[in-house]
């Protein structure tokens, strides 16, 4: 059998991390095994239906890495063939017009909780005749079977049953013709040729309903495999609350892909104790044996130390065109290169793409202010020193970073009683604006002999 797994997102403007998670096992499962990934945009709800929001979908697969086969389904446009397969069962006797009224079903329900029983629906008109039909509008209802039991044998949750007096006669088509969830769903699944229904748990008490379909309809079921949700890190339902739960936001925090593909990954399923597992070993090893039962919790540090790892092995050029997105300007070419050389040092020392853009922004743009800290540095008896430095760095045959640290070293000797943090700390202040940076001697190098004389000289007037 050829693996086709699908990834059906409703376009709500946002993709939860749940979900992401969700389409990445999709896609491992079915790239491991030489099959197909698709997607079907669940885009019925037309009053919330915008480009933009599956837009966002999208962006976020693509940013995932997460390739997929084919244009994307829209469910939208399958409603004639939705509604054809709800005329079908009704024309095999499998599901029945419900002429039953708002005021009828609200009574029923009552009446069914007042009993304790798990279905509402008192099956009124499931064997009435045609004859007996009133010229009122009408839903069409699936006739579930009343007795035994269902069963789903899941990939992951083991075999899961439940006695079918607990499925009642669901709706396929509601009164103004529109198809539900539940047939659209199957029909497409079906058409799509899905294999595998791999999906959030929270569908369980759905799939049993869909397997009435795919009976009535003669078609053969899916495999399934239910996984766990992702909780926050309280335990509880993982929500805005928490900090960023979508994958833009992620994004936008600067975590890489790898990273967050990696975390998704080991969040709730596990092979031995490997950590670190990237897509190639991903791609290797992924199977439903590993995947917990029980609900993750999310672990924010548990991410930004798997961020550190793959931020340490990223391609320094790589991570120049990462980073840039994340300045409020506009870098030139020679800025670009300037960033590239200090990359090496630059990755080693920040856990996101939004601290590292922070530490390198005086590498790729002017100096226009001193944080509070620098200015500190900025003083009367900085002064001084920052003169003489600036002297001897004019000075200096071979503006290197060796040279310029030997250059610094001297002058501490000289002037500051050996204190090379009394030369250095006033010197970053003047080359950074700040009072952290990655290596002052490094930079200078880099930022070269002009722009460090005219930054020294800067912050010497800043003190006048
Ligand atoms: N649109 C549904 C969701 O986002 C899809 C459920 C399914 O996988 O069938 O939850």
């Amino acid at each position: 059998m050829s693996v086709i797994t699908r990834f059906p997102p409703s376009p709500t403007g946002f993709m939860h991390i749940g979900n992401a998670r969700t389409a990445l096992f999709n896609y491992l499962y079915a790239r491991k095994r030489g099959g197909q990934f698709l997607i079907r945009i669940e885009d019925t709800d037309r009053e919330r239906y915008s480009e933009e929001a599956v837009e966002v979908i999208l962006d976020g697969l693509s940013w995932l890495g997460l390739e997929y086969d084919n244009t994307p389904e829209s469910q939208f446009a399958n409603k004639d063939r939705h509604i054809a397969v709800a005329h079908e069962l009704l024309e095999q006797g499998k599901a029945y017009k419900c002429y039953c009224t708002a005021e009828e079903l609200d009574e029923m329900r009552a009446e069914a909780k007042e009993q304790g029983r798990p279905v509402a629906y008192d099956g009124t008109w499931r064997d009435k005749e045609d004859e007996d039909a009133p010229d009122l509008p009408y839903v069409v209802r699936i006739k579930s079977p009343e007795t035994g039991t269902a069963r789903i044998e899941d990939k992951v949750q083991g075999v899961v049953e439940i006695e079918n007096d607990h499925i009642d006669d669901f709706v396929l088509l509601r009164s103004d013709g529109t198809p539900t969830y539940m047939l659209a769903v199957v029909v497409d699944d079906h058409d799509m040729e899905v294999s595998h229904v791999i999906r959030g748990d929270d569908h369980l008490n759905n799939t049993f309903r869909q397997n009435v379909i795919y009976d009535a309809m003669g078609w053969d079921q899916p495999e399934y495999a239910h996984l766990p949700l992702i909780h926050g890190p309280d335990g509880k339902k993982f929500s805005k609350r928490h900090g960023a739960v979508g994958v833009e936001e992620f994004q936008k925090l600067g975590y890489l892909p790898e990273a967050l593909c990696n975390y998704l990954l080991r969040l709730g399923w596990a092979h031995g104790d490997e950590e670190i597992i990237d897509r190639a070993r991903a791609l290797e090893i992924f199977d439903f044996t590993g995947i917990q039962k029980s609900p993750a919790n999310f672990d924010y540090d548990k991410l930004e130390s798997l961020n550190c790892h793959y931020m340490q092995i990223a391609d320094d050029g790589r991570l120049v065109d990462l980073t840039i997105p994340f300045f409020d300007f506009d870098i030139d070419e020679d800025a670009k290169v300037r960033l590239e050389k200090a990359m090496p040092e630059l990755k080693e020392r920040n856990k996101t793409l939004v601290g590292l853009a922070e530490e390198a922004k005086f590498l790729v743009s002017d100096i226009t202010d001193y944080s509070e800290k620098a200015q500190k540095q900025l003083n009367k008896t900085s002064k001084p020193v920052l003169t003489a430095l600036k002297e001897k760095l004019q000075d200096l045959d071979d503006f290197e970073a060796n040279t310029i640290e030997t250059c610094a070293r001297t002058l501490a000797d000289e002037v500051t009683d050996g204190k090379l943090g009394k030369v250095m700390m006033p010197f970053r202040a003047a080359l950074t604006g700040t009072d952290k940076s990655p290596s002052l001697f490094m930079a200078s190098e880099i930022l070269g002999r002009d722009e460090v004389v005219h930054r020294i000289q800067k912050a010497v007037e800043f003190i006048q």
